[in-house]
């Protein structure tokens, strides 16, 4: 028998008052929720505590947000949901293209912040609970050209090669590869893998397809599996 256990989550502020208000709150709806005030002590809590989603502000004393999330990149694909005090900072950290999930600017409601955290905690239940059994080939994986997509694995092969893709970056591929041929818009997609709710800036979508093409090595300009549909979306393959 399986035992679904509470979702983790660490909130990770220097805002004392802050960080507990949002502690309690997500507590109250029966979240198990770690947090910490300074960043390098988020980088060890992470590993520890190891949580499905990091509440990680930007501005931290010493080690900041951003680094905080680079370092976590490199050992956990934990979702991270970056805290940012203006709305021009949500655009810095978009472009610098550290690796966060989403992006919440304050002051932000309580009820926003965990329809969020709840909205990912569901994708990664439902993916947990798939069933894993004998899957036929064709539903296990998705194949264009060279590129491989291993849903049942969720493991992505690219001319041969295993290529290590985040959560976001596996669910942004596998919908565009789902639908072969067919344009995608960035709404389509955030409703797909972050939820119908989220109100942030679209142009996310534009930062993890930039991290996703890097990773496949195909290159916006001269495109082997993912085209851009200029001023709407994108879509996989070519039709040839
Ligand atoms: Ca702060």
């Amino acid at each position: 028998m399986s035992v679904v256990r509470a979702g983790r989550v660490l909130v990770v502020e220097d805002e004392v008052t802050l960080a507990r208000v949002v502690e309690k709150y997500l507590r109250k709806f029966g979240l198990e929720v770690s947090v910490c005030h300074d960043g390098a002590d988020a980088v060890e809590a992470v590993r520890a505590f190891t949580p499905d989603v990091l509440v990680l502000d930007l501005g931290l004393p010493g080690l900041d947000g951003i680094e905080v999330c680079r370092r976590v990149r490199t050992f956990s694909d934990c979702h991270v949901l970056m805290l940012t005090a203006r709305d021009d900072e949500v655009d810095k950290v978009v472009g610098l293209s550290v690796g966060a999930d989403d992006y919440m600017t304050k002051p932000f409601s309580q009820r926003e912040l965990l329809a969020r955290v709840q909205a990912r905690l569901r994708r990664i239940h439902q993916l947990d609970s798939a069933p894993r059994a004998e899957p036929t080939s064709s539903d296990r994986t998705v194949t264009i050209g060279d590129l491989v997509v291993d849903r049942a694995a969720r493991q992505v092969h690219v001319d041969g090669e295993p290529v290590p893709f985040t959560r976001i970056e596996f669910d942004l591929l596998t919908a565009l590869a789902e639908h072969p041929l067919q344009v995608l818009s960035r709404r389509q997609l955030v409703d797909m893998i972050w939820n119908a709710q989220w109100n942030g800036d679209e142009h996310l979508v534009d930062v993890h397809i930039g991290r996703i093409r890097k990773k496949l090595n195909d290159p916006a300009a001269a495109p082997r599996f993912i085209h851009t549909a200029r001023g709407v979306g994108y879509r996989i393959g070519d039709g040839r």
